[in-house]
């Protein structure tokens, strides 16, 4: 049986009459970028996360920059950041010339440790970005209190994450911003490069606006100098349909978490925590094991696709690498030469599950 890591087709067959509609009716329209699609898809979104003030941009990367940006993080801030995601948390600190502080995970969850965060600040600390990693929301009641004690931002990387809930609160709702992906991968994705960004306050979110459309506020209106990073209409009449199904969807995803959960719990691997009171998305499913790289090469060759998110920690790219770093971020450092992200998305069969549990299975003996 060959399973792959996410299956997009399966994700677009399933809806396929009512995509397809969608872009016909955006193709006939021939407004291609901004207009009624996006300013609706927008609103949907808005109204799905519980925020207000959402500004859609052309990818996750934008949205976290644009954000920094619009905030006032520039030169000469430092902004704390987790030693693992995907670069572009600690990227955009650098596109916006403040420096990312990376701290260590929590070994149990492997989101941002509050404890790390509040040893890291400084009087030069700005900001927070905590990565709501996997799907798994970060400590939120912990890091707004760290953040209000040192009047520092948060601005929330969701990437991973649409639809969980910390407590009774959606993500997207804590930080002074919030930022969203729509990498075709991701639990709500688009057919190319899109993204989103809520902020608390509706000055900065419209700064956003603007720095992503040129520094206009409207047509050769420039108060500033900005850059384009806006949304197209493709991307926003497609997000629009599969929005309608993302509950159902995330659903199913919990409901798969569970099922490998009752089914894996007796093999020796650590299986994902769900915090208390938290709704993970499981946007992916990632086991550990010191025998990573031997389970990772078995299931590859049962033809089950697998994934390693991610290989390194952030601080131990060649990129930031200095000479000390392995030993800053042990829970980071250990983490990532055992985890491994089997399949989990809305379209995988029970059948198919079974196969993953039973090769994993077959594995330990
Ligand atoms: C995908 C992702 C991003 C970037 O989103 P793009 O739309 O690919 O630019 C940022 N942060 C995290 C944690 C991500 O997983």
């Amino acid at each position: 049986m060959k399973i792959p890591l996410v299956d997009l087709k399966a994700n677009y067959l399933s809806i396929k009459e009512e995509i397809d509609l969608a872009v016909a009716e955006t193709l006939d329209s021939c407004q291609f970028i901004g207009g009624d699609a996006v300013r609706n898809f927008e609103s949907e979104f808005a109204e799905y996360v519980g925020a207000e003030n959402c500004v859609s941009c052309a990818n996750g990367t934008d949205a976290l920059e644009l954000s920094l940006q619009a905030l006032g993080v520039d030169s000469g801030d430092e902004v704390i950041v987790p030693a693992i995601s995907w670069i572009a948390t600690s990227e955009c600190v650098t596109s916006v010339n403040a420096t990312p502080v990376f701290v260590d995970v929590d070994p149990d969850t492997l989101t941002i440790c509050p404890n790390a965060v509040a040893d890291a600040v400084t009087e030069k600390t700005k900001a927070i970005i905590p990565v709501h990693l996997y799907g798994c929301p970060a400590p939120m009641q912990r890091l707004r209190e760290i953040a209000s004690q040192h009047s520092l931002l948060i601005i929330e990387d969701c990437a991973q994450a649409h639809g969980a809930r910390f407590g009774d609160q959606n993500i997207g709702t804590f930080g002074d911003a919030s930022t969203f992906s729509f990498f075709p991968g991701k639990n709500l994705g688009a057919f190319g490069d899109a993204g989103a960004v809520f902020a608390k306050d509706p000055q900065v979110a419209r700064r956003v606006r603007m720095i992503a459309n040129h520094g206009q506020t409207k047509k050769n209106d420039h108060r500033m100098e900005g850059r384009n990073s806006r949304m197209d209409a493709l991307h926003a009449a497609v997000l629009s349909v599969k929005l309608k199904h993302l509950p159902r969807w995330t659903a199913v995803r919990i409901e798969l978490a569970k099922r490998y959960q009752k089914k894996l719990e007796s093999l020796p691997l650590r299986l994902p925590i769900v915090p208390a009171d938290c709704q993970h998305v499981f946007h992916l499913y990632v086991v550990r094991t010191n025998d990573r790289d031997q389970l990772q090469s078995h299931l590859e060759s049962r033809g089950v696709s697998v994934g390693i998110h991610y290989p390194k920690p952030l601080p131990l790219l060649d990129c930031y690498c200095t000479d000390d770093t392995k030993k800053k971020y042990p829970n980071a450092a250990r983490a990532c030469e055992q985890i491994l992200s089997i399949p989990i998305y809305p379209e995988l069969t029970e059948p198919q599950q079974d196969y993953i549990v039973r090769c994993i299975a077959d594995f330990f003996g």
